[in-house]
C-alpha cells in the first residue's frame, strides 16, 4: 500500500524534471518500500515561481474564506487518519496509536491558525492632527520556504505551513525525504480542500541544495527550519545574507529535575512516557534527569521497571510501545554515545544494545553517572537514552539546568509551590513544564532560545512570524 511520493508544484503533483528518485526504507525491515521525487534546480525554479503567483492570488482572499479552506483540510486529515498514520509508520517507524496521534493533533493545529488568521489586528495611533487617520497593518510576509526533518513528519510542517497560509503567505515546504509520504499527504489534504494552484508546493530532493537555492531566490521573504543546530546556523547565516526573516527550532537537552518533595511515582509515570516517545526522537524530549540525591535510587529502580515494560517492535504490530530508530544514523550516534559515556565511568542500569541485527532497534536505555565532560552530557542523544545524574541542592540543579548552549524545553517535579515558582524564573530555556506535561499545544507558544533557536511556532506568537507591519498615514 506505500505509495511512490511525487513533488507538488504550481497545483500538480509530478515527477522531478529529471525524472531522478530517492529510495525510501522502511527502518523496521530495512526495506525499501518506494521512492520519493528528487527535485532539480528547474523544478525549484518553478516552485518559487509558482509560490510568487499563489500569493499574489492568495493574500487576496479574506481570512474568512482562507480559513474554510483550512478547516476543510482538516476535516480531510480527519477522514485520511488511518492511511495516513500507516504510511508514516512504514516510513518512519514510529508505533501507529503515536503516528494516528500526530495525523489528529495535525487536524488540531490546522483548525486554530485557521481561526487565529481571522484575529490578525492592526491598530490605529491616535494622530497629531484633525483628520489624520495612523494605520498600523498587518501584512503577510510573502512567499515561505520551510525545511522539516523527519521525526514528526508531519507535525513539524504543519505548524510552519498553517501559521504561513492563515496569515495569506504561500508556501515551499522541503519536507523530509527519509518519511515523505506521509508528509504528501498533509499536502494533499490542502491541495483537495481548495487551496489555490502556487499555494502550497512540495519538495524533496537535495537538503542543502534546496536550502542554498531557495533560501537566496529573490520570490523567498521568509525561512523556517526545523533541524539540528548546526545547520540551523548555516540556514540563519544564509537567510541574514539574504536579509530574509528565519524562524529556527533547533535541538535541546532538556533537563528534568525531580525534587526529593514530588510525587515521584508521578514524575517517573510521565516522564518515562516523554522519554521513549518517538524512540526519543524528540527535540523536546527529556534527556538529562537531575535527581535530587536522597531519592536517587528509588528514582531509577522505579524507572527502570518502567523501561522493562516497553515493548520494542514494529510500529505496525499490535502492542509495539516502542518502533525502531527512524535511521541508521541514530543507531550508530546511540552506540557511539554509550561507548563514550561508560568510557567516563557511567552505568548502564538497563538496555544499550542494539537489538537483533535486521531494522533499526535499539533498546530504551537508563544510564547514570557519566561524567560532565562526556559526549553523552553535552550532546544531544536524540534517542531512546536516559541519562541520570544527582544533584544536592535548588542552585546546583539550575546550574546544571542551564550549563548547556542550549535552552529548549525543561521538566520539573516538586510539591513546593516556592520551589516551582523558582524553577520557572531561573531555568534558561523556552518551554517549561511543572509537575505535568504540559508542551506543544497548538494554542500555546513553542520553541527555545540560546543554540535552541528562535521564534515561537504555536499559539498568537506562531502567526507572527509570518506577517509584517506596514504604517500608514491618510488624510
Ligand atoms: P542533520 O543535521 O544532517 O539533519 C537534520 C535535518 O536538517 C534533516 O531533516 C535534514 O534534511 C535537514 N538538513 C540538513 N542539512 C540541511 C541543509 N543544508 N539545508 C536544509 N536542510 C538541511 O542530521 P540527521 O541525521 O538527519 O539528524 C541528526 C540530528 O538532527 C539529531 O541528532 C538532532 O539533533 C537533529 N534533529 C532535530 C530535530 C528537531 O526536531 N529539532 C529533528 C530531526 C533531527
Amino acid at each position: 500500500m506505500y505509495q511512490n511520493t511525487l513533488l507538488h508544484i504550481g497545483g500538480h503533483w509530478r515527477l522531478a524534471a529529471g525524472g531522478d528518485t530517492i529510495p525510501v526504507v522502511n527502518p523496521a525491515t530495512e526495506e525499501v518500500v518506494g521512492t520519493v521525487a528528487h527535485a532539480t534546480t528547474e523544478d525549484l525554479a518553478e516552485a518559487a515561481a509558482a509560490a510568487k503567483g499563489g500569493f499574489a492570488e492568495w493574500r487576496k482572499i479574506s481570512p474568512y474564506d482562507r480559513s474554510k479552506v483550512m478547516r476543510r483540510a482538516a476535516v480531510l486529515m480527519r477522514e485520511r487518519e488511518s492511511t495516513i498514520a500507516r504510511l508514516m509508520t512504514i516510513e518512519q517507524g514510529k508505533p501507529l496509536n503515536e503516528a494516528l496521534i500526530e495525523v489528529r493533533s495535525a487536524a488540531d493545529v490546522i483548525e486554530w491558525f485557521a481561526e487565529e488568521g481571522r484575529r490578525t489586528y492592526g491598530r490605529v495611533i491616535p494622530a497629531r492632527g484633525e483628520g489624520i487617520y495612523q494605520l498600523s497593518l498587518r501584512e503577510p510576509v510573502g512567499p515561505v520556504a520551510a525545511f522539516t526533518p523527519w521525526n514528526f513528519p508531519i507535525n513539524q510542517i504543519v505548524r510552519k505551513l498553517s501559521a504561513a497560509l492563515a496569515a495569506g503567505c504561500s508556501i515551499i515546504v522541503k519536507a523530509p525525504e527519509e518519511a515523505p509520504a506521509s508528509a504528501s499527504e498533509l499536502i494533499r489534504s490542502f491541495v483537495d480542500a481548495g487551496a489555490p494552484a502556487g499555494t502550497v508546493n512540495l519538495v524533496f530532493g537535495t537538503p542543502a541544495e534546496i536550502s542554498q537555492y531557495l533560501i537566496a531566490h529573490p520570490a523567498i521573504r521568509k525561512i523556517s527550519f526545523t533541524g539540528s543546530t548546526p545547520v540551523g546556523k548555516q540556514l540563519a547565516a544564509l537567510a541574514g545574507l539574504h536579509m530574509k526573516r528565519a524562524t529556527m527550532e533547533l535541538g535541546g537537552h532538556a533537563p528534568a529535575i525531580v525534587f526529593a518533595d514530588s510525587d515521584i511515582d508521578a514524575a517517573v509515570n510521565i516522564l518515562s512516557a516523554a522519554k521513549f516517545r518517538n524512540a526519543g526522537q524528540v527535540c523536546v524530549a527529556p534527556t538529562r534527569f537531575l535527581i535530587q540525591e536522597n531519592v536517587f535510587e528509588p528514582f531509577v529502580d522505579k524507572f527502570v521497571k518502567k523501561v522493562q515494560a516497553i515493548k520494542v517492535g514494529n510500529g505496525l504490530e499490535e502492542g509495539a510501545s516502542m518502533g525502531p530508530l527512524a535511521n541508521d544514523r541514530r543507531l550508530h550516534a546511540m552506540e557511539a554515545l554509550l561507548a563514550d559515556a561508560v568510557q567516563s565511568g557511567a552505568e548502564v542500569r538497563i538496555g544499550g544494545r542494539r537489538i537483533g541485527n535486521k531494522g533499526f532497534f535499539f533498546e530504551p536505555t537508563v544510564v547514570v553517572n557519566p561524567s560532565l565532560s562526556s559526549r553523552v552530557m553535552n550532546e544531544e542523544p536524540f534517542g531512546p537514552l536516559a541519562i541520570m545524574v544527582p544533584f544536592k541542592s535548588f542552585d546546583d540543579a539550575i546550574e546544571e539546568a542551564n550549563r548547556l548552549p542550549y535552552g529548549l524545553a525543561a521538566y520539573a517535579y516538586t510539591s513546593s509551590t516556592r520551589t516551582a515558582a523558582a524553577l520557572g524564573a531561573n531555568i534558561e530555556c523556552g518551554m517549561v513544564t511543572i509537575n505535568h506535561m504540559g508542551l506543544g499545544l497548538p494554542e500555546t507558544p513553542f520553541g527555545g532560545i540560546k543554540d535552541s533557536g528562535m521564534g515561537s511556532e504555536g499559539g498568537s506568537e506562531g502567526i507572527e512570524a509570518y506577517l509584517q507591519t506596514k504604517f500608514v498615514s491618510q488624510m
